[in-house]
């Protein structure tokens, strides 16, 4: 494992506080030290308060925050002095050392502390670090996973039996810290969960933990447990084109029944996750349980094999029963749907309610693969016992979480395609289902599409929309990313600058009707497979143009093309409600800020009319602007819950047209 640290960078350091945000960054940065908010430091600093007394404050990493970016702002200050008396009661119960936490910070605005605070409080060193390296968590999932540790570590590490997180932890460990501590401690090991290491300097509680990590790691190559095969990763998913696209289609329409909304599902498809879905002895090594009980209420204790999710739903509801009996409080089930799936076709696929939730699956059961694998090889994998683990994911801090979680957005879960998506109305209906929480693609001929949008739930496409084979492409993509396609908005369209019928240029009106009308046909005839999959039933919105109801002179191509796509939108709606795709569209007019508008199509158009270009632009009986914006909000919310039963309507979005009313 490789040493990080970096002298120049820690002198720029100006404070203690600063140490611990840089040595916090650097053990982010090795992800099988910390994924995904796991881990967390701490280090303990005397102030002065407002009274001009001295006190000593832990500030500790606060919830929500990734140690991988973490600033001096996630850090929560709270009094020492406090959480050690805490640590000597008898018992406390979570909720109520959630609440002692919170009431001791000396920063009201200050992240939650983490959970395990007064463990990190009852070390007697300056910088605390915890991880939950992989290297650790593989040799404590073994049945001598002990003795492994005995033989590597010496007495040079203290030792924790499993024990769930929270106040018990921190208890045990003051008990044990006592008992085994000696001169030579550099650090603890917490059983089938992580690593401490702690010191009076930054720089030697970082040494320390890659020291040890190091020496784990060691351990694995000696024991020939530490190469893996077929350990080829692509992290994308790569197979365009994929003939199992429409089947993973159903396979998330089958997850979101059984989650009783719409997930999510990305699907891994390289050498090392088909290997280990086809090994022959995955129906063993995978059903132990999870690699460790933090990653259970993500994954959900097992994987799911194969794709009988009505086996899997019901060996989960056993399992929730089985477990939940002994509670004193009654217990709500959460959904029984499967969150990481192998199969031998499709590989890994992991369902999450948003594209980061299944993203942060993903991450966390290629790790997973990893430890199971490195376990298996030096000895068996052997999870913690499932009353553990149930303990852990039927958490009242996580129950009381699931309760408090406010309305997600409308369209979370659900994935939306927009064409024409680079500029004008197409972009601001990206930037608007982006907002109602949708996962969504975007494809314009422009390569601005590609990097519209920097984040998990966006993705742009270089394509041409005419181009049959690309599109469909693009659609196997997308069902590989996100599971299938919900909405539709097809925008994309060109608009030549006008010509009459009598100077018409013939290639000039094909290439319109090719674009405008054809491509619209085609993607659709191309979706209709994923649309009608959709959990919440499939959606599509034309983005028409006034021009349908009231055509001008000179544009004939453009006027044509939109009123036929709008005559095949009616079609649609009659073909396709069976299946209960609604498709409906709008007629905007007058929307400058678009790709569309250049100041030689406003001038030629204001012309045709016989008008001044301002005259033109402000000729609706309203008198007001209409924006790319409007449009936009308008065509997500066609795709929402208000236009549930509506569908082969127009709605003009033209601030009144006289020749439409
Ligand atoms: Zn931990």
């Amino acid at each position: 494992m490789k040493n990080l640290w970096n002298d120049a960078e820690a002198a720029k350091c100006s404070d203690d506080l600063d140490l611990r945000v840089y040595s916090s960054q650097l053990l982010g940065q090795d992800k099988s030290l910390v994924l995904h908010g796991g881990g967390n430091t701490s280090v303990k600093i005397e102030q002065e308060n407002i009274l001009g007394e001295t006190e000593t404050l832990l500030y500790i990493k606060g919830s929500g925050w990734d140690l991988e970016t973490i600033q001096r702002p996630g850090f929560a200050p709270v009094r020492l002095d406090h959480l050690v008396k805490l640590a000597a009661l008898p018992a406390l119960s979570d909720p109520q050392m959630v609440n002692e936490l919170k009431t001791h910070m000396t920063d009201a605005a200050a992240p939650a502390p983490s959970i395990e605070t007064i463990l990190h409080a009852i070390l007697p060193y300056k910088f605390v670090d915890h991880t939950h390296a992989d290297t650790i968590v593989t040799i404590t999932n073994t049945p001598n996973g002990l003795k492994h540790i005995r033989e590597i570590f010496g007495d040079e590490l203290v030792i924790i039996p499993y024990v769930m997180p929270g106040f018990d932890l921190a208890r045990v460990c003051a008990e044990e810290f006592r008992k085994q501590g000696n001169d030579r401690t550099t650090g603890m090991v917490l059983m089938n969960h992580g690593l401490f290491s702690f010191a009076d300097s930054a720089k030697e509680s970082y040494d320390r933990m890659i020291k040890l990590v190091t020496w784990a790691e060691d351990f694995l190559k000696e024991k020939k447990a530490w190469e893996l095969e077929n350990h080829k990763r692509k992290n994308k998913p790569g197979v365009s084109n994929n003939p199992v696209v429409e089947g993973l289609a159903k396979f998330r329409a089958d997850i979101s029944q059984a989650a009783g909304l719409p997930m999510i599902l990305q699907t891994q498809q390289d050498e090392n996750t088909l290997a280990f879905a086809n090994r022959k002895d995955c129906s063993v090594i995978t059903q132990q349980g999870p690699a460790t009980p933090d990653h259970v209420i993500r994954t959900k204790r097992l994987p799911m094999l194969g794709r009988d999710i009505d086996k899997y739903v019901s060996a989960y509801k056993k399992y929730f029963k089985q477990h939940s009996k002994n509670s004193k409080e009654p217990m709500t089930m959460l959904d029984p749907a499967p969150r990481i799936i192998l199969d031998p076709e499709f590989g890994l696929s992991t369902a999450g309610r948003s594209a980061k939730d299944a993203m942060i699956n993903n991450e966390l059961y290629l790790h997973t693969m990893d430890i199971i694998q490195r376990s298996t090889k030096l000895e068996s994998f052997q999870a913690l016992p499932s009353q553990d683990i149930f303990e852990v994911e039927y958490w009242d801090l996580e129950q009381a979480k699931l309760r408090k979680g406010g309305k997600p957005p409308v369209f979370t879960g659900e994935i939306a395609l927009v064409t024409g998506a680079a500029s004008g109305i197409g972009k601001a209906c990206v930037a608007a289902l982006l907002n109602k929480g949708a996962a969504v693609v975007g494809i314009d001929l422009n390569a601005d599409v590609v990097t519209m949008h920097d984040r998990v739930d966006y993705r742009g496409f270089v394509c041409d929309v005419t181009d049959e084979e690309k599109m469909a492409s693009v659609l196997a993509e997308i069902t590989l990313a996100y599971g299938g396609l919900d909405m539709l908005i097809l925008n994309a369209g060109i608009f030549p600058g006008g010509a009459n019928i009598a100077e018409m240029d013939m290639s000039e009106w094909r290439k319109v009707l090719e674009v405008n009308l054809t491509s619209g046909l085609q993607l659709m005839h191309l979706a209709y497979p994923l649309l009608k999959l959709a959990p919440n039933k499939g959606r599509v919105v034309i983005i028409g143009s006034k021009n349908v109801a009231a055509p001008g002179p000179g544009a004939s191509a453009y006027s044509a093309s939109k009123a036929a796509l709008n005559q095949l939108m009616r079609i649609a709606a009659l073909e396709w409600g069976v299946d209960g795709i609604r498709i409906n569209s709008l007629h905007p007019d007058a929307v400058f800020d678009t790709g569309i508008w250049t100041p030689e199509v406003i001038a030629a158009r204001a012309a045709s009319y016989g008008m001044t270009i301002d005259e033109y632009k402000q000729r609706n009986v309203m008198k007001v602007e209409i924006t790319s914006k409007d449009v936009a909000a308008l065509a997500a919310e066609m795709c929402g819950p208000l236009f549930a039963k509506t569908t082969a309507a127009q709605v003009p979005v033209d601030g009144g047209d006289v020749r439409v009313i």
